[in-house]
């Protein structure tokens, strides 16, 4: 069953806004326009505000360019991300100069220049390079509690305290894994898995067979919080797409987990707010 929690009302207005302009772009002159660019394990996400820090355009594209969090195809990374800056510029007949990009919790020091390098090569000026529990917070506007960042490789884990982040770490369990787990159970390929994941329909029957995955990634949550007074957890990232991870967590943690209706391009969003 999904929590709804009240905080969620200006994230969900935000990603609704944003996944109607990934359809169909808006197209009405901007003094400036806001680009965030996320640079995932499995997906590249560019989110285009306009100077009124509203969804104006969106372009996203599966990737292996990320792996744990670290540039491992500097090249490809440029690539894909100029080819998605370029689309996104025909169709809004606009140039988009300024971006800014997130890292994983705990790979500041390690990968900052690397994913800073893959936004200017793709021909943006960067304006910020942030945190990416910091970035969803910009969406969700949490004061307390903890945003769990289930992504395509990591599971990130931020501690929030007033509304700043005070703690994060980031561990390779994934929708990577969920996928493989798929794989193994139904002896499908990976990819194939993995859309058979993404296809909500499928989630009822396939929450038994994640289980122990998601169970897992509870007790990986778990770990990270235990110092901390943490009261209540946020979800994002786009394996908290999967219909009923929230209840899991929720009794594996034993606190109560909250989700936005689309927790995909939370930190996408965030990114650009941050522009
Ligand atoms: P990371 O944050 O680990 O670097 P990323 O930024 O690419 O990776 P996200 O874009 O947040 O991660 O999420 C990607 C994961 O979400 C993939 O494993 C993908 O299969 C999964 N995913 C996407 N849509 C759905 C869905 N509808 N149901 C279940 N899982 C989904």
């Amino acid at each position: 069953m999904e929590r709804v929690n009240p905080a969620f009302l200006y994230c969900d207005q935000l990603v609704r806004d944003f996944e109607k302009v990934i359809k169909t772009p808006i197209l009405h002159k901007s003094s400036v326009y806001y680009t965030g660019v996320d640079l995932g394990t499995a997906y590249i996400v560019l989110a285009v505000l306009d100077e009124n820090y509203q969804p104006v355009a969106g372009a996203y594209r599966l990737a292996s360019v990320v792996k744990d969090g670290m540039v491992v195809d500097y090249i490809g990374a440029i690539r894909i991300v100029r080819e998605l800056k370029q689309e996104l510029e025909e169709k809004l007949g606009a140039e988009l100069i300024y971006a800014a990009a997130a890292l994983p919790p705990g790979t500041f020091t390690l990968d900052s220049g690397a994913i800073k390098h893959v936004v200017q090569g793709a021909g943006f000026e960067i304006t910020n390079l942030l945190d990416e529990p910091t970035a969803a917070n910009a969406v969700l506007k949490i004061k307390d509690g903890a945003i769990v960042d289930i992504g395509g490789g990591t599971t990130g884990t931020a501690v929030l305290k007033d509304g700043k982040v005070i703690y994060v770490a980031d561990e390779p369990t994934g929708g990577t894994h969920f996928s493989l787990v798929i794989s193994g159970a139904y002896k499908m390929s990976f990819e194939d898995a993995d859309q058979y994941k993404r296809d909500f329909k499928n989630h009822r029957e396939l929450i038994p067979v994640l289980r122990p995955v998601i169970e897992k990634v509870s007790s990986i949550i778990s770990r990270h919080i235990a110092e901390y007074p943490v009261n209540e957890i946020y979800l994002v990232g786009g394996t908290c797409c999967l219909d009923g991870i929230e209840d899991i967590i929720a009794k594996q943690t034993n606190l109560p987990t909250y989700k936005p209706k689309n927790p995909m391009f939370v930190t996408p969003l965030g990114i650009a707010l941050n522009c």
